[in-house]
């Protein structure tokens, strides 16, 4: 593809969002530039490949757009331009099936980010994409020039658009430390503070926080499954949801919790503390399981009963003997009741370094529809760093996709508009 003279796209961070960016830009026909401050793009995208790589979801479109809690509107627009649909289309271009999971997660149909990354790079390198690595960002210089330090060294680049594609916060060690809010924040940029989402939480037993030491050292690390966690939200209302978490040193995290971790990070905020009631044995009639542990135990120890009358045992059984008091544990009725409705509180998220994806970052009322900021012509944003969030299930890659999709096709318009503009007089 020619390249037009002085037609030039810059996208700041390889990840997705970034590398969809510069795929579009560069089929409008701009020269692209990609600069990433890893020795390699998209190191997120391949730990994503460590779960099985849930790229998007067969949700209805609808339905899809629903899982972008406060944020329908704007995501209608950008899903309107690429779904998961296109979203999986693109994959087979890439040679890479996906297929829908159980739970109507789409994945790659070798469960592996890998293969599909090295293909696109491939592709990207094919069509023209020059790829500048170990290139961290600074900010612009006086004369809006791109400012990038490689080792010790700083240079320069020119560009006739730019595309920030930086990602947000968690897993720091990947590459996005979410360090561009103080460049833009110097720009007056509109920004939500960067929050933890899709997180755990650290837990409080009355006024001591986090689990007895016995109960961390013997159980962090083991999932709490199949598990009901009941939840009342103001936004939401009653909440109930069956599936699994898991025990960590200081509290719990996993899908379960994941799944309602915006909720509860915002009652936090708010409340200083959110309670979840978690019932144990799901399925199982609270009466019936009642009148089964309340069967004379004879010889058997209370963790024998508790197993063969109501199938509670492992960490299940430690978390009643953690919650419950010594007289309660005395109780069968009480033990019953705290089966199917345990109170378990959490006071805290974790920090956003250990969070799967991050919630807050520039606002869309800083962006045009493009994703230009509207401070900075001339400059789109894309992916996680922009104030959104959704839960896993493939719709945190989709957004990150379509906005990439967006903002390189706005950059590759903006800078073709400028090249076909009058000189100033
Ligand atoms: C363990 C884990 C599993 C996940 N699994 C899934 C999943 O299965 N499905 C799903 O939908 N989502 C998943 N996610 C979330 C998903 O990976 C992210 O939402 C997505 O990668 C964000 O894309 P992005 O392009 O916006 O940012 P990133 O992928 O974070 O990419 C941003 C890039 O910018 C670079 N960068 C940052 N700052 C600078 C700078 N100053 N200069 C130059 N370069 C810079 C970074 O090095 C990085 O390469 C997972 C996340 C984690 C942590």
């Amino acid at each position: 593809m020619p390249f037009e003279k002085g037609r030039r796209v810059a996208i700041v961070g390889g990840g997705p969002a970034g590398l969809m960016a510069a795929e579009t830009a560069r089929a409008a026909g701009a020269a692209v530039d990609v600069y990433e401050r890893m020795g390699s793009v998209g190191r997120k995208f391949l730990i994503a490949g460590k779960g099985g790589l849930n790229l998007t979801h067969s949700d209805l479109f609808d339905r899809f757009v629903a899982r972008y809690r406060g944020r329908e509107r704007e995501m209608r627009a950008w899903l309107q331009r690429f779904d998961a649909d296109a979203l999986r289309a693109w994959a087979r271009g890439l040679g890479v099936e996906t297929f829908v999971g159980t739970s109507g997660r789409v994945f790659p149909s070798d469960l592996k980010a890998a293969p599909l990354l090295r293909g696109w790079v491939r592709r990207l390198r094919a069509n023209g994409v020059n790829f500048h690595v170990h290139q961290r960002w600074l900010g612009w210089n006086d004369d809006g020039e791109l400012r990038f330090a490689h080792g010790d060294d700083e240079h320069v680049a020119r560009a006739d658009a730019t595309v920030l594609a930086l990602g947000g916060g968690s897993w720091p060690v990947l590459g996005s430390d979410g360090s561009w809010t103080r460049i833009l924040e110097s720009r007056a940029v509109d920004l939500a503070p960067l929050q933890p989402a899709n997180c755990g939480f650290d837990i409080a037993r009355g006024a001591v926080e986090g689990w007895s030491e016995f109960f961390a050292n013997k159980y962090a690390g083991q999932p709490i499954k199949p598990v009901v966690v009941a939840w009342r939200d103001e936004s939401c209302g009653d909440v109930r949801r069956q599936g699994e978490f898991v025990v960590t040193a200081h509290g719990v995290e996993g899908s379960l919790i994941y799944a309602l971790s915006a909720e509860l990070r915002d009652a936090i905020a708010t409340q200083r503390r959110a309670t979840i009631h978690l019932d144990l044995a799901p399925g199982r009639d609270a009466e019936r399981l009642a009148r089964d542990i309340a069967q004379p135990r004879g010889k058997r120890t209370l963790s024998e009963h508790l197993r063969r009358h109501a199938g509670i045992d492992g960490v299940k059984a430690g978390l009643l003997y953690e919650l419950l008091t010594k007289d309660e544990m005395q109780n069968p009725e009480r033990i019953a009741q705290a089966i199917k409705v345990l109170p378990l509180t959490l006071i805290r998220a974790r920090p956003i370094d250990e969070a799967i994806s991050t919630a807050g970052g520039v606002r869309f009322t800083a962006l045009d529809d493009s994703l230009m900021l509207t401070k900075l012509p001339g400059v789109f944003c894309a992916g996680e760093m922009i104030d959104w969030e959704a839960p896993t299930g493939g719709y945190l890659l989709t957004a990150c996709f379509a906005s990439g999709k967006i903002a390189g096709q706005g950059a590759a318009e903006w800078a073709s508009r400028l090249l076909s503009a009058p000189p100033a007089s």
